[in-house]
């Protein structure tokens, strides 16, 4: 099944007892049992939901998975990632990551006796420097957020498996459209489904998807154990939203490469980022890990002032000055004070995040109209 058939029938079929070609929102807490222990698969909701269900088989299509298990939040799926850990056991991260992954690694799991250790990892020798025995896991994110760098995910698992170590990749910014983690080599993938996903700016959820049957029992059990899962009417509005998950996508990376181009020479500009360019460091390899450069684009202004990435984020009207990614509609964000606000401000510079950093979220409306709204926004410049 190639991708556009498989966001519409991967995983799913008319409901049995009705034929509703919709996968139905079984709005219940429990299940009734014929006898004691004797049941049809479902005793109660934390455990299993049909509707849940049903994206979870899809979600593991999508990334050409086994398994595909379904979290409240893109950050309930990076607790239980990190709770197949233990105590003493160390992680490599990216060290341009997700701030909220970013914040729990250090403010949460650190107290825990988990050690995190932040690295750039478009060297790979950064990486190798860090492992010790200790070491258990390695977290990447690429492209990162929001520098748009690119991580070689086979290059990384490559190193792992020498190591014996798991390797997690955060693929939300890509969405398995254009980019699938586990065919690289990766054991997890992990999404933030409140953003490419679903895509409609309406829903909070995370999923993981991996290959292997002992790790997805580990993480069925900790979704259980933990019972951070999503309710049935958002696992509805996800299956929903897959259904143009490529259309969306490819419409939104078309209109980001205008934008880029649009950006690129602007004289009120200083740099930007974006894989899609030939100079960007990470292009080929993003040309051969991905099917596309994807539709986020982050900038700096020529007066790399707080003041006037300000100016250009309160006079924009389509793109919306909002945190989050991925929907129908553009978003604009400023990360440093945003996204970004939990990691410190030298720890920002170091990496290029400097105070008039902006990045887009590119929807899926008319290009033109985007840019207007753009150079409308930098005359107030
Ligand atoms: C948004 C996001 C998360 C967290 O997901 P939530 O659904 O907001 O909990 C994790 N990783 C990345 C890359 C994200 O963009």
């Amino acid at each position: 099944m190639k991708f556009a058939t498989k966001v519409i029938h991967a995983g799913i079929s008319p409901d049995p007892s009705t034929g509703a070609v919709m996968t139905p929102i079984y709005q219940t807490s429990t299940y009734v049992q014929d006898a004691p222990g004797v049941h049809k698969g479902f005793e109660y909701a934390r455990t299993q939901n049909p509707t849940r269900s049903v994206l979870e088989k899809n979600l593991a299509a999508l990334e050409n998975g086994k398994h595909g298990i379904c979290f409240a939040s893109g950050m309930a799926a990076v607790d239980a990632v990190i709770k197949l850990l233990s105590s003493g056991d160390e992680v490599i991260s990216t060290n341009d990551l997700y701030g909220g992954s970013y914040r729990t690694f250090t403010k949460i799991f650190a107290r825990f006796g988990l050690k995190f250790h932040y690295v750039p990892m478009t060297d790979l020798s950064k990486i190798e420097e860090k492992i010790n025995s200790n070491t258990k896991m390695i977290w990447v994110e690429t492209p990162t957020n929001p520098m748009l760098s690119i991580i070689d995910i086979e290059a990384v698992c490559a190193l792992a498996k020498k190591h014996n170590l798991l390797v997690c990749v955060d693929n939300t910014f890509a969405s398995p459209y254009l980019q699938n983690p586990l065919d690289l080599g990766a054991d997890i993938v992990l999404h933030s489904a409140t953003k490419y996903i679903g895509g409609h700016s309406d829903i909070i959820l995370g999923a993981v998807v991996c290959k292997d049957d002992e790790i997805a029992k580990e993480l069925y059990f900790l979704q259980n154990g933990t019972g951070a899962v999503p309710g049935p009417q958002v696992c509805f509005l996800a299956l929903r939203g897959i259904k143009t998950l490529h259309l969306r996508v490819e419409r939104a990376c078309e209109n980001a490469a205008k934008i880029a181009n649009f950006l690129k020479d602007h004289p009120k500009i200083k740099s930007i980022f974006y894989p899609g360019f030939k100079e960007h460091p990470g292009h080929e390899l993003a040309a051969q890990q991905m099917r596309g450069f994807g539709a986020m684009v982050s900038f700096t202004l020529k007066k790399d002032t707080f003041e006037d990435a300000s100016k250009v984020m309160k006079n924009t009207k389509y793109f919306l000055l909002a945190e989050s990614l991925g929907g129908v509609e553009s978003l604009i964000g400023h990360p440093p004070t945003m996204t970004h606000a939990s990691i410190p401000r030298e720890e920002r510079l170091a990496i290029g995040m400097t105070d008039s950093l902006i990045r887009l979220s590119v929807g899926v409306e008319d290009a033109e109209d985007l840019i207007n709204d753009l150079e409308n926004a930098f005359s107030y410049l």
